[in-house]
């Protein structure tokens, strides 16, 4: 017997043949399906890749992962017991936390015995005849469903760049996003940094803590602001407890889908410049994190107005960093502030005034090869011990083209988004029925707090399902033209701000070769679900039932 039948055999004794629905991926997102499902009453499995639940907080175990939003906004709200029992130690829980967080939800409500971890899909195909998704496995699942919800993570597909020389590189080489649970020991060793967005900012003060000596080598710098990080305050936890079920409506009905306790302060040019620095110096000594960001109201619509904060930000980074030339190189002038995702950060600035780290500028000097020993670029060499790759993901698409989707008429999903990544509220793509997308390209993501949007998604999909199962249909579509009209308002909305400016993942410019679209709905979290809600409302409107 060859060992693939021997582990299709083994897999085949625990995985039933057919269920209702198969939800793909075990983070924030699939737990909630697995569990929202069930009360729904279907039969559900999970498939999941890693050996463990938590998605992003599973997979990003480097030194300094951690959320830039409250730990008591980043979490769920679906049940009171849980939100009311669960103590959250820090303001923005580091990886660890959330893995102990999401661990327990797994275990409270029983989610486990529903997902085959170890279990990575590589095929998802529709079978026209029958109107099921026949899912397969790396492990050698093979499952029939109905439905199939995909909740793979927007930032979930590794980028390695093909660096040449890359497997020839002779020390130890670790994504941040595959970091091995045991850790890596930094004490003392020549360790290089490549890549200064959200996660190099994060685990560059960390590493330079240990390491003997480490290169940070950056391409585009960041604009990141301080965390102010702490234990959370007891007084501010009870309140929480005492008003969640009030804050969570608040998130609900807000573009990020976030609480913030912060006076906006109208346009940038409201204000003189002593007012203006004022509440700037004032939010940079005394507010956490992404707050910073919402101060004005034309930041991120207006270049001027984002103009003058992001000097004055630069303004920050030379007066944090001694080094005049180290400090222009870290001051981002290529894009406006915020196009990026703004980082948060614990030190990052202060960390290269440090004698053991050294920023190498390779847009200046590109990186031409890993050799044997270390970085090569054109104009030095670096020995390294270790290498880590802070690169980011192929994101949005990733993932979901990972799956190998096959859908009606034999067509497939890499095929279908060889251009623009055609979907209808995120949630569908025309030509894949009964399947549907968390997080998906057409969404608000990353521009709002994703777990407040993994329940209202997911929740949708719950109302939509159990609608067809009341009324005795069998497939749901959404048509070429609501797909096309949803995409064309995604660009609207998007080319009238400042995102689209900077060559982010985001719009997919962060990958070779991939086809540049911005593919975020930047119309706020509220009037997105406002949308869903009345799309459900109208009988589903650009959707096609069929009995
Ligand atoms: P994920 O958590 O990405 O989970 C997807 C799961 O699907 C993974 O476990 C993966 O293994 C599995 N999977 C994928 N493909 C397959 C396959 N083919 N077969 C089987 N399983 C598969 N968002 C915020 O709002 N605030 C933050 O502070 C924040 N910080 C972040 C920090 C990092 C380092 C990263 C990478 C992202 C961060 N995000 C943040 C975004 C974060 O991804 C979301 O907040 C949220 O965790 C997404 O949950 P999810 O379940 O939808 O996806
Ligand atoms: P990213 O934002 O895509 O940053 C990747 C970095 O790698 C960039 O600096 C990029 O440079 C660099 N890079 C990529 N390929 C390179 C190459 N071939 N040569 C040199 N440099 C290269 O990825 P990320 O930092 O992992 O963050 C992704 C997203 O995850 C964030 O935007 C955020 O949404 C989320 N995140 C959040 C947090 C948090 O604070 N909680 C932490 C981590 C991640 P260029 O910019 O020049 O391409």
């Amino acid at each position: 017997m060859s060992v693939a039948s021997e582990r299709s055999e083994a897999v085949e004794e625990t995985t039933p043949a057919s269920v209702d629905v198969v939800v793909v991926g075990a983070g924030f997102s699939g737990l909630y399906a697995i569990h929202r499902m069930r009360k729904a009453g279907f039969d559900v499995l999970c498939f999941e890749a890693g050996d463990g639940v938590g998605g992003t907080w599973y997979w990003n175990r480097y030194p300094g992962a951690r959320v830039d939003i409250e730990s008591v906004q980043y979490s769920y709200a679906f049940d009171e017991d849980l939100q009311q029992d669960w103590k959250w130690p820090e303001l923005f829980s580091p990886q660890g936390d959330l893995e102990d967080y999401i661990n327990h939800v797994a275990d409270r409500f029983d989610l486990r015995r529903s997902i085959r971890f170890n279990a990575r899909v590589d095929s998802v195909v529709f079978d026209e005849e029958e109107r099921r998704w026949q899912v397969g496995t790396e492990a050698g699942h093979r499952v029939r469903a109905k439905y199939v919800i995909a909740a793979t993570g927007p930032l979930d597909a590794t980028n390695v760049p093909s660096f040449p020389g890359i497997d020839t590189f002779e020390g130890e080489l670790h994504h941040t996003s595959q970091w091995p649970r045991e850790g890596v020991d930094l004490r003392g060793k020549r360790v290089g940094v490549i890549g200064t967005g959200s996660t190099g900012v994060q685990v560059v003060p960390e590493v330079a803590k240990v390491a003997g000596h480490l290169h940070v080598f950056q391409r585009t710098p960041a604009y990141t602001v301080p965390a102010h990080n702490r234990a959370l305050d007891p007084d501010y936890e009870r309140e929480w407890k005492e008003n969640y079920a009030q804050r969570r409506e608040m998130m609900r009905h807000h573009p990020n889908a976030l609480v913030l306790p912060m006076t906006q302060h109208g346009s940038v040019f409201d204000h003189t410049p002593e007012e203006r620095l004022a509440i700037l110096e004032e939010a940079w000594r005394s507010r956490s994190g992404l707050l910073f960001f919402f101060l004005f109201n034309d930041v991120l619509t207006d270049i001027r107005a984002n103009e003058v904060v992001a000097e004055w930000f630069r303004g920050k980074i030379r007066e944090i960093v001694k080094d005049p030339e180290v400090a222009e190189l870290l001051c981002p002038t290529t894009y406006p502030l915020g196009s990026k995702r703004l980082s948060i950060d614990s030190g990052y600035y202060d960390t290269f005034n440090r004698d053991n780290v050294t920023l190498v500028d390779v847009r200046r000097d590109p990186i031409v090869e890993l050799t044997p020993k270390g970085i090569r670029t054109e104009e030095a060499e670096y020995d390294l011990d270790v290498l880590i790759l802070a690169t980011g993901f192929d994101a949005m698409t990733g993932s979901l083209l990972r799956l190998n989707v096959v859908g009606a008429g034999g067509v497939p999903l890499r095929e279908k988004w060889s251009g623009t990544p055609w979907n209808y509220l995120g949630l569908m793509v025309s030509g894949f029925p009964n399947m549907f997308l968390v997080h998906g390209p057409g969404s608000p993501s990353v521009l709002a707090q994703m777990v407040t949007q993994s329940e209202y998604q997911i929740d949708w999909i719950a109302d939509l399902l159990s609608h067809m199962e009341q009324e005795g249909l069998e497939t749901v579509d959404t048509t070429t033209e609501a797909e096309r009209t949803w995409c064309a308002e995604v660009t609207e909305l998007a080319n009238g701000t400042l995102f689209p400016l900077a060559d982010s993942w985001q719009k997919g410019a962060n990958i070779e070769g991939k086809p540049q679209s911005y593919m975020i709905w930047v119309g706020g979290f509220d009037a997105f679900a406002d949308r869903c809600d009345q799309v459900a409302a109208a009988g589903y409107d650009g959707f096609v039932l069929k009995p």
